[in-house]
């Protein structure tokens, strides 16, 4: 009797120990076809692909399933330095050492608040929507629009950061946007013309609770998804894999322990049923950006499947992101190109709504040079390089087709 409970107790301990211990391991695949890269994508998250090689940061469930999978094509495994617990409950959030220059939650909020107090009559803080801990997701109205009637159409542009927990410089970036335009607006003929004609969205952290997580005792993470319970032992749903065109059709997962687990249902999170109601209540919105890192691409739909949209649209995103890619040299490409990931922000926003939708994967261009962490230090480049596609796509706004008569 007692040894049984003894074991009982050592057990529970173990799966105790298991649901917050969870160590990270650096992987490099060998994958030489693209319905390899695919088959992959249904696993985990590939952070970068060089030739027939992909790479990837995995959790010990995730290189589990990998292994199941691909046995023999696993070149490479390293543990690494992040693990991943529950979630710690303070506000104090700091960035660790060196990584002050990025926004907290309350940095994000306390900037936007600030900004709405200097520019009164141009930005307009509000709550996008809730976080699943609760958190308000904060988000700023720029525009010098005086409405004549309330029917008037105004052509609108909604910019997002961080979907994904680590990738905090996609924070920084829609952060350093609406200083740049709000400061400039008075000396620079170009952007208040802009703002005087266009209502521009920001929604610089729409996964407040991951990004916070990534932080938490100032120690790096390498978290991705938000900070849903799926379970007793499993956080996160991977937010660009839960939108609804698509959702399910590959490159993501039914397990809630993946790092691209779809959740239960399309838009089963509040944070992209904030999304979705956004832009289901403001049909004004031609353009959408979506702020992602690293690699330095551009991409377009279709992300779930390898076909392209066709017609005059496929030339009006190629053309986009073609004079965009002359600005900030980023590779453009179909989302799919890379491999299949279904249920991204994009293939739903011009699935659904027929938005000009774009993905940034913002710098660095690869893993050895800092990868999702690059440092702060990267901050002010990675601006300057995208001030010129930012400012394009808020001026395309109006009529995204006049690219092709250009
Ligand atoms: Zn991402």
């Amino acid at each position: 009797m007692f040894s049984n409970k003894l074991l009982a107790i050592f057990i529970s301990l173990f799966l105790t120990h298991q649901a917050w211990s969870n160590t990270m391991h650096s992987v490099q695949i060998d994958l030489k076809k693209k319905s390899d890269r695919d088959k992959v994508a249904n696993i985990i998250h590939l952070d970068q692909i060089i030739g027939d090689k992909g790479y990837a940061v995995v959790n010990e469930h995730d290189l589990m399933q990998l292994k199941k999978v691909f046995p023999a094509k696993i070149l490479n495994i390293k543990k690494l330095d992040f693990t991943q617990g529950e979630t710690i409950q303070t506000e104090n959030f700091e960035f660790p050492k060196g990584d002050e220059a990025f926004h907290t939650y309350q940095e994000v909020v306390d900037t936007l608040n600030e900004y709405e107090r200097k520019y009164p009559n141009l930005a307009t803080v509000f709550e996008f929507g809730k976080s699943v801990e609760g958190r308000s997701i904060p988000a700023i109205k720029i525009t010098g629009v005086k409405k004549v009637n309330k029917d008037q159409f105004i052509p609108a542009i909604l910019f997002t950061g961080s979907h994904h927990a680590r990738e905090h410089l996609s924070t920084e970036i829609p952060m350093l946007l609406i200083k740049h335009i709000l400061d400039n607006y008075s000396s620079t003929p170009e952007i208040k013309k802009l703002i005087d004609s266009r209502e521009i969205y920001f929604v610089p952290m729409l996964n407040t609770d991951g990004a916070m997580y990534d932080i938490a005792g100032r120690k790096y993470k390498m978290w991705r998804k938000n900070r849903t319970k799926n379970d007793s032992r499993t956080y996160g749903v991977d937010l660009n894999r839960n939108y609804s065109f698509g959702w399910g059709t590959g490159g993501s997962s039914r397990s809630p322990n993946s790092d691209v687990y779809m959740g239960p249902k399309p838009f089963s999170e509040p944070e992209t049923q904030a999304v979705k109601k956004f832009v289901e209540d403001n049909a004004n919105i031609r353009v959408l950006l979506s702020f992602h890192t690293f690699s330095e691409l551009i991409l377009y739909p279709w992300g779930g499947k390898n076909t392209g949209i066709g017609g005059e649209d496929q030339r009006v995103f190629e053309k986009m992101a073609q004079t965009m890619s002359g600005w900030n040299k980023y590779k453009p490409m179909q989302a799919s190109g890379l491999y299949i990931a279904s249920g991204d922000t994009c293939d739903w926003a011009y699935g659904e709504h027929g938005i000009y939708c774009f993905t940034f994967e913002l710098s660095p261009k690869s893993m050895w040079s800092g990868g999702f962490y690059p440092g702060a230090k990267i901050i002010d480049k990675v601006f300057r390089a995208n001030v010129k596609p930012a400012l394009y796509l808020i001026d395309k706004a109006a009529d995204p087709k006049g690219v092709l008569r250009q």
